[in-house]
């Protein structure tokens, strides 16, 4: 049991292996709290520029309190999932209000912080015993201790005590094996700091037993209204893409056409946009037709990576549709 788990090897390959990445060579809450948000499901590389524009940018949570959503958005836009930016502005203006708050438990009351990001946010800032468990630490402890199911309760409670001689490094000294050697296929036991002793490493695949995870396809219908300065756009009022701006969009494309008076032969049918979510797959058909609406410059407006694939289709047909 954790006992038996080798926290000083663990610390020792992280310190002479750690990738050097720009949030870890803060220990500014702020910082690392955006780092937190802007790495929830991207990767690392994708993570960097976008972070440091961020903090440029908002340097505080003040500054980010300040400033519209949309300015925030417009950082953020190639990012995806927009709702993470959202909730970091509603937790920026919370924090300007009532200061930062310095515990796991005073985090997550944060809007948009699970148990992982409040307990990365705890540890690494404020050296707070937590365990911070990503799917990568999930990983490597289910492989670790041969765990095939276990609750996030019982990870929490198994991690704990390894976290609580040094909260910081060894929250990170789990995330960085998870990433780079115990990774989800083909994991490199041979060069792993944990392979005497780890139970799992026999049949490593085996450890976490896979969800099944089913991709559902979800069919938009898109509308490129090409107005005198430029295309019609709309923010978007809810789902994924909350407060980004795109051409009108809609599940039913009679409504869609109908909306803006056109029938079935006023519209050209461009082609299909395939856009992939977290789990669902995105395909749209998209449409073209002329207005005598001004429309506007897409470049002002924060966008979805989603609308600009779309707006790209519509720009390669030239001139009158
Ligand atoms: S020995 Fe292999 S399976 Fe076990 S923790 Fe290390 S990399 Fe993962």
């Amino acid at each position: 049991m954790p006992g038996s788990f080798h926290v000083q090897r663990l610390l020792a390959w992280y310190r002479a292996n750690a990738r050097d990445l720009p949030w870890r060579r803060t220990a500014d809450p702020w910082a690392i709290l955006v780092s937190e948000v802007v790495l929830q499901q991207t990767r690392v590389e994708q993570a960097i520029p976008y972070f440091e524009r961020l903090l440029a940018r908002f340097p505080t949570p003040q500054t980010l309190a300040a400033a519209p959503l949309e300015e925030l958005l417009r950082i953020w836009q190639g990012l995806g999932y927009y709702r993470r930016a959202e909730n970091l502005w509603r937790a920026a203006r919370e924090i300007a209000e009532k200061g930062f708050p310095w515990t796991f438990d005073g985090l997550r009351q944060l809007p948009g912080l699970g148990p992982y990001t409040a307990a990365a946010v705890a540890a690494f800032a404020f050296g707070e015993p937590v365990p911070a468990i990503d799917g990568n630490v999930r990983r490597v402890l289910s492989r670790y201790f041969a765990l095939e199911r276990s609750s996030p309760k019982k990870l929490f409670d198994l991690a704990r005590p390894l976290v609580a001689a040094e909260p910081a490094e060894m929250n990170q000294a789990l995330i960085e094996l998870g990433a780079t050697l115990c990774t989800p296929r083909r994991p490199a036991c041979e060069a792993c700091p944990l392979r005497v002793g780890c139970r799992g490493r026999a049949d490593p695949g085996r450890y976490p037993a896979r969800r099944g995870r089913r991709v559902r396809e979800w069919r938009l219908t898109a509308l490129v209204l090409r107005g005198r300065r430029g295309p019609v756009l709309e923010a978007r009022p809810q789902g994924p893409w909350a407060g980004l701006y795109g051409p009108p969009m809609d599940e039913d494309e009679g409504r869609l056409l109908a909306r803006f008076g056109l029938g079935p032969d006023d519209a050209r049918f461009l082609g299909e946009v395939r856009h992939g979510l977290s789990h669902r797959r995105v395909r749209v058909r998209v449409y073209l037709a002329r207005t005598d609406r001004d429309g506007e410059d897409p470049a002002a407006r924060p966008l979805s990576a989603l609308a600009r694939k779309v707006l790209a289709l519509a720009e390669e047909v030239p001139g009158e549709p």
